[in-house]
């Protein structure tokens, strides 16, 4: 008797192992299937960061056909208006990924967005001006290409913020007018080969505050005043497209041209 109950409880005692044992290895199983699992999630969110990224930044220009007006909706294109120096405009501003879109409002110098717009928070402010004209600090007189163009820095090198001879040229070139495109009111720009881009009226910031929207457009050229840096250049959209000067902490869209032209291009 005491030996069968001996067996019985050894049977136990070897059932409570093996259960045990189980329970070990199911455990083993969930903690694998579970480090799986967190694997596969942060590839997937690694693949999914770094489609965002190349997605934040248009292709490189010399991947990119020239076309006389966007083809698709895979923005930004690059257009040819016809141009004399054979400038490739971009059909949408940096910020947007369609024509009509406003994208951004940058400060002259400045390549990200921010909610207030004025000395206090330029980046190149000098707080230690003495005089109104001394109140930006120098970064240099064309800052295409370089580390504060908002459309090389948001876009890549081969982007470029327009210089004012290049607004010029466009001004003086094409034929521009006032038109409503899908609700959004802006200028076409038309080049004597047929081609075109359209400008928004995006109008400007100004603290807070947006002005002119729909009324009027400023757009960023990438070279300040000869005279008093503390302005830089715009092309204005208003009743006649003009270049002008405007205190660099505005807030203002920015339209890349692209660094290969339509010269450069072999077919
Ligand atoms: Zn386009």
């Amino acid at each position: 008797m005491e030996q069968k109950q001996h067996d019985l409880g050894s049977t136990k005692l070897r059932r409570d192992r093996q259960n045990e044992s189980q329970a070990e290895k199911g455990q083993s199983i969930l903690w694998l299937r579970w480090l799986i699992a967190a694997v596969f999630f942060i590839l997937v969110a690694l693949l999914l960061m770094a489609l965002i990224k190349c997605g934040d930044q248009p292709a490189a220009t010399d991947e990119l056909p020239i076309y006389l007006s966007c083809p698709d909706d895979n923005h930004p294109h690059l257009i040819d208006l016809g141009l004399p120096s054979g400038t490739l405009w971009a059909c949408c501003n940096v910020g947007s990924r369609t024509p009509e879109g406003f994208g951004g409002y940058y400060a002259w110098g400045e390549t990200a967005e921010k909610s207030d717009y004025q000395w206090s928070t330029y980046a190149y402010y000098n707080s230690n001006s003495n005089t109104p004209m001394d109140e930006a600090v120098n970064i240099g007189y064309d800052i295409a290409g370089t580390e504060y163009d908002a459309a090389t820095v948001n876009w890549g090198d081969q982007w470029r913020m327009p210089s004012s001879d290049q607004s010029h040229e466009l001004i003086y070139n094409c034929s521009i007018s006032w038109t409503t495109r899908n609700g959004v009111r802006g200028q076409v720009v038309k080049g004597a080969n047929g081609g075109s881009i359209f400008l928004p009226a995006a109008g400007w910031r100004h603290h807070a505050v947006i002005d002119s929207v729909g009324v009027k457009g400023g757009y960023w050229l990438s070279t300040c005043h000869e005279l008093h840096p503390i302005y830089s250049t715009r092309m204005v959209l208003r009743d006649t497209t003009i270049v002008y000067g405007l205190l660099r902490y505005f807030g203002q869209s920015v339209r890349p041209v692209s660094v290969i032209s339509a010269k450069t291009v072999v077919d």
